[in-house]
């Protein structure tokens, strides 16, 4: 069974600054536009989500009015990147990444899993919404890894902590015990987990494939760390 320790932990906020995106940067709280996510490329959108989390770190979140985005975006969305996350309540991504109402489109599930319902909504955010990027956002002390990794079973949790077996058996010559006690262990499972979440993205899809094939899209990994916010891209 899972256990109380497997969701655990507390966070603080510590960093620097950068400088955001030119293509974002003229107007930080103006919703986007049909005209500035076409603008956008995928390497462009990265920087800038690189450049929000340098924001959160250092506290100088934008801090647009967000009712304001809600009547700016009324109309339709624009958003130029989707995250795939665990549903972990500590790593939200429109705060970690500090994008507004409209900016990002969001998939989570624990463990940050990739199935078919996930690598449909990936499609729908790129081919038909226009996204250029996707980010799966891996964490430290992550309770669904923790919990595949320990052979946890409860109910349908069982069937989706077997989508992160893969990760494991990736790590199986890993030092130290193989139990979520070894934190060393659950980071290494987690970040194999999202690596493999995104090439599996690109296995998957032939939509998504083809995306990439144009250079119309970019798939990352990245790891969250839940004890200082900061946001570390695989590469
Ligand atoms: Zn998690």
């Amino acid at each position: 069974m899972l256990s109380r320790r497997h969701f655990c932990c507390a966070g603080v906020l510590a960093g620097t600054t950068a400088p955001f995106g030119r293509a974002l940067a003229a107007d930080q709280c103006t919703a986007l536009t049909r005209e500035r996510q076409a603008a956008l490329s995928p390497d462009e959108i990265l920087k800038e989500l690189k450049a929000g989390n340098e924001r959160f770190l250092s506290q100088t979140m934008r801090n647009c009015d967000l009712l304001g985005q809600v009547r700016a975006t009324a109309g339709g969305q624009f958003p130029v990147a989707l995250v795939i996350g665990c549903i972990d309540s500590r790593v939200p991504p429109e705060l970690v990444f500090d994008q507004r109402i409209g900016d990002i489109f969001s998939a989570r599930l624990a463990g940050n899993i990739v199935d078919d319902d996930v690598v449909g909504s990936a499609e729908f955010a790129t081919r038909l919404a226009g996204a250029k990027l996707i980010v799966v956002l891996g964490h430290s002390e992550c309770g669904a890894v923790k919990g595949a990794i320990d052979g946890a079973e409860l109910g349908k949790l069982t069937q989706l902590l077997h989508r992160i077996t893969p990760a494991i058996e990736a790590n199986r010559t890993a030092p130290g015990e193989h139990t979520s006690k070894n934190k060393d262990f659950v980071q290494q499972v987690a970040t194999t987990n999202a690596r493999l979440a995104a090439q599996g993205l690109q296995q998957e899809s032939q939509v998504l494939r083809d995306l990439v094939t144009r250079n119309e899209l970019r798939i990352v990994a990245a790891m969250h760390d839940v004890a200082s916010g900061r946001i570390t891209f695989l590469e």
